[in-house]
């Protein structure tokens, strides 16, 4: 005998139990670890359904987004603490683990954000979750550490190269860095005083310097 199937119903929206918070397909949403000690997941709304015969059994299909810790690479110093990737791992889940919205934002308009809240996230990563591969693959980096950015991280621009540095890594303190209204670093203070040539050099040597991910050790194959 065939069995029936509950009937499902798309939803277009969602109200968060206990609050008016309002989610939408393409939201971002906080959702309830199984482990309280973890902190709440990160995922994308794909859809809202409502199954069950009075159709009170709320379900969302979500796309996760990891963290770095959860990234089979683990965090690397580079990764800031509000980033987030976003994955291929899809999955369906009780509305009812909804904590709340957030916000998964570009990398450039986290770093303009005036604040950032503890629902501010940013992304700049897909991440394949069976691989542990990330796209892009390459990123810039910067500094004589040549590390990518890390938001978290105050850094110095120089003002000739357009190279940005960690204080830390040009025996500055952060409290210096900050009340400092120019900044040339060591290799363009050297360079001072020659000639355009030379100056061009310099320039198509940091181009080429060029800044992947793979120089920063995070190699295009290298599984993380
Ligand atoms: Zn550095
Ligand atoms: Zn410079």
């Amino acid at each position: 005998m065939a069995k029936t199937r509950p009937p499902k119903k798309i939803l277009e929206s969602y109200t968060i139990k206990g609050s008016d918070k309002v989610i939408k397909p393409g939201d971002c949403v906080l959702m309830r670890s199984a482990d309280t000690s973890k902190p709440p997941y990160v995922a994308k709304v794909e859809s809202i359904e409502a199954a069950g015969s009075r159709g009170t059994n709320v379900r969302v299909r979500v796309r996760w987004y990891y963290r770095p810790e959860e990234s089979i690479g683990g965090r690397r110093p580079f990764h800031g603490s509000k980033e987030v990737f976003l994955s291929d791992h899809y999955d369906v889940q009780s509305a009812d683990t909804i904590e709340g919205k957030c916000n998964v934002h570009s990398f450039r308009s986290y770093t303009k954000l005036d604040s950032v809240n503890a629902e501010d996230f940013f992304c700049r990563f897909d991440y394949k979750s069976a691989s542990g591969s990330f796209v892009p693959d390459r990123i810039a980096v910067f500094c004589k550490c040549e590390m990518p950015y890390n938001p978290d991280d105050l850094m110095i621009q120089c003002e000739e190269c357009s190279d940005w540095f960690h204080p830390s890594c040009i025996g500055m303190t952060i409290k210096e860095a900050k009340k400092r209204e120019h900044f040339f670093c060591q290799s363009c203070t050297a360079e001072n005083g020659k000639t355009t040539e030379n100056f061009h050099e310099a320039t198509a040597e940091s181009e080429e310097k060029s800044n992947w991910l793979s120089r920063a050790g995070v190699g295009l194959d290298r599984r993380l």
